[in-house]
């Protein structure tokens, strides 16, 4: 009578126990799929149909995927696993809108544990319990019936070929939807969980098994600084993390947001855009010669970059991070953590990003001739937890979100806490100018942000970022930029920059930008994406 003696005297099929997961995945953990196709497909009768016959095609291919893994030992194993990576996925997609694409594997391949506790809480634990541990504890508890070996071969192909069979019943009678749906909508495929991750993943990881050792190249080796230039550069690119363009008041934005540096004589670039919108997919790009339409994760990642070059031509290079990591672009060059108490002096719930500029002065001085470049990473508007990424002090947007479970706040509390975390890297951008000011006696000195990526703080439902690129809206994208020259830089450099400001520019114009200020002769620099080149101005 009770459901645990149902469980325990009914014996499954290993092809049930494989179809009754696969539906029980596609009805409570593909909320997000649903609501992104009903929102191209609003609900009507035809749409219905056509919404019916998707959530076939979702229990479909999980069945084909499935089946893969159906063998004795290890298919009870295998569901498990499926049923808990579901249920995270579905948080993560239900809550914040993302996918998990190939850029968004290699970010969770690359998070930390602080990013994890960052996006841990209650909710997430309730989606795990209910869509994953449950049924897994239901999957464990089931009796399957084991046929033969070459029984169950056979079990599994007519459950394959009867999988497909339905497939075409299912799609063939809807060809015109789903012509329109793979012409036009075929990012809502991205939404299939867990399917599209697998695929991802696959993806993902293929290139490397086919290619396995893809050797370093070595690009810029005539980079060289002119004996003619005599004058000492220094410097300090920071590269932000999290923040939008739209809400640096220097931009725009109705907010005062940039108060501190509004007073600095800023170069402004309000129409900058980002190469990808995630850290680990932007930090890369930024600093390699590729450009955003031919970057290729690998390749960038096996090639010498921008501080690679640099440090070869003898310009001592140094990595400062308070992110997660450098992501790669600082391997080969003198990198430090900041996000450890041991470095950073400025630490209270984490490590502040102005405390990077510790013994910064002392690092200077002991270069005693040539060029130097500081780079440093910041935590920035790292989300979704804004709320810790600014000191009391800066809490002047009221009422905040002071907790990661962004549906328990108001979007206006949101945007405070984002904002005050805004006016927090304001306050550490005018320390970082005021270091240079410092110095500027002895050196050309120079500050250059620009943001990893923007942000969704909400719109249309989705939160933080990381969408493929040509999905995700403006807002993940559109970063905010600047620089600002010390009072030796060259003036004949900066003639054209009240024009060229304004164009439309982008990571892709870092590279070359920055061989230019240290005056960098080489095959590898560009005069066109060199944002400060008077010549092409012309
Ligand atoms: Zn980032």
């Amino acid at each position: 009578m009770s459901k645990p003696s149902f469980l325990t005297q009914r014996v499954f099929s290993i092809s049930q126990l494989i179809v009754l997961t696969a539906v029980f995945i596609t009805l409570f953990a593909n909320m997000s799929f649903f609501s992104n196709v009903l929102r191209v497909y609003p609900l009507s009768l035809k749409n219905g149909v056509f919404l019916i016959s998707l959530g076939a095609v979702s229990i479909l291919a999980q069945i084909f995927l499935y089946s893969i893994f159906s063998y004795r030992l290890i298919v009870k194993p295998a569901l498990i696993f499926f049923l808990l990576v579901s249920s995270l996925i579905g948080y993560f997609m239900d809550q914040y809108g993302i996918v998990i694409d190939e850029d968004m594997i290699n970010n969770i391949l690359k998070t930390d544990p602080g990013e994890i506790r960052d996006l841990t809480n209650l909710k997430l634990l309730l989606y795990v319990v209910f869509l994953g541990i449950l049924p897994s504890l239901v999957v464990l508890r089931l009796k399957l019936n084991f046929d033969s070996d070459i029984k169950e071969i056979f079990n599994r192909l007519k459950l394959v070929f009867a999988s497909i069979a339905i497939l075409l019943v299912v799609t063939l009678p809807l060809s015109a939807q789903y012509a329109s749906f793979l012409r036009e909508h075929q990012s809502l495929r991205f939404y299939f969980n867990p399917s599209f991750a697998v695929y991802s993943t696959v993806s993902f990881i293929a290139p490397a098994l086919k290619n396995p050792t893809l050797t370093f190249r070595n690009i810029g080796k005539d980079a060289e600084i002119p004996k003619a230039d005599i004058n000492r550069e220094l410097v300090i690119m920071v590269v932000g993390e999290t923040a939008r363009a739209d809400h640096f008041s220097l931009n725009g934005y109705a907010r005062e947001t940039n108060p501190l540096l509004a007073r600095e004589k800023i170069i402004n670039f309000p129409d900058f855009w980002s190469c990808g919108t995630s850290t680990a997919a932007s930090l890369p790009c930024m600093f390699s010669k590729q450009t955003r339409k031919q970057y290729d994760r690998r390749t960038a990642n096996s090639t010498d970059n921008l501080l690679d070059i640099l440090n070869r031509a003898s310009v001592s290079v140094l990595w400062r991070d308070n992110n997660s990591s450098s992501k790669g672009v600082a391997d080969r060059i003198a990198n430090e953590d900041f996000k450890t108490p041991d470095n950073n002096p400025v630490c209270d719930v984490e490590c502040r990003d102005v405390g990077m500029l510790a013994n910064l002065q002392n690092y200077i001085d002991k270069r005693g001739q040539g060029d130097i470049l500081i780079v440093l990473h910041q935590m920035g508007n790292h989300g979704p937890a804004y709320y810790k990424r600014y000191p009391q002090a800066f809490r002047k947007f009221t009422p905040t979100c002071d907790t990661n479970e962004l549906s328990n706040c108001s979007s206006q509390q949101l945007i405070n806490s984002f904002d005050n975390a805004i006016l927090y890297t304001d306050y550490f951008l005018t320390e970082v100018i005021k270091l240079l000011k410092q110095n500027d006696d002895r050196f050309e000195t120079v500050m250059f942000y620009a943001s990893d990526h923007g942000e969704s703080l909400g719109e249309n439902g989705i939160y933080l970022h990381g969408l493929p690129y040509f999905l995700a809206p403006d807002t993940q994208k559109h970063v905010p930029a600047l620089m600002w020259f010390g009072k030796n830089s060259d003036a004949e450099r900066l003639k054209n920059i009240d024009t060229k400001k304004l164009t439309p520019l982008s990571h892709d114009n870092i590279f070359s930008t920055i061989l230019g200020l240290f005056e960098i002769n080489s095959g590898v620099y560009d005069s066109k994406l060199d944002i400060l080149d008077v010549a092409s101005e012309e």
